[in-house]
């Protein structure tokens, strides 16, 4: 697919509010949730694995996840 998913400021880890249900929603195991010390694990998009099938934005109580254009498409265009 041409995008990718990329996790916004309103991830509600931010807030404090641990959550990890865009980890427990994606099929591929692309995201992965990094442990920080005095606050919820953080979310991890490997976006080499991400398909783009939006499970994860679906699936966010936060409406946090959104669909980018993925970079290394954009220079295959630019080099063609
Ligand atoms: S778009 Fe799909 S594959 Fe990519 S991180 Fe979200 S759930 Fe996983
Ligand atoms: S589901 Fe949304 S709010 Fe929860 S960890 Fe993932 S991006 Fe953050």
């Amino acid at each position: 697919m041409g995008h990718v998913m990329q996790i916004s400021a309103d991830c509600f880890v931010h807030a404090g509010i641990a959550c990890m249900s865009c980890r427990d929603a994606c099929p591929e195991q692309a995201i992965a949730m990094q442990p920080r010390i005095g606050a919820p694990f953080l979310p991890r998009i490997d976006t080499a694995s991400c398909t783009g099938c939006a499970a994860c934005s679906a699936s966010c109580p936060a409406d946090a996840i959104m669909a980018v254009k993925r970079e290394t498409e954009e220079r295959e265009v630019e080099d063609a």
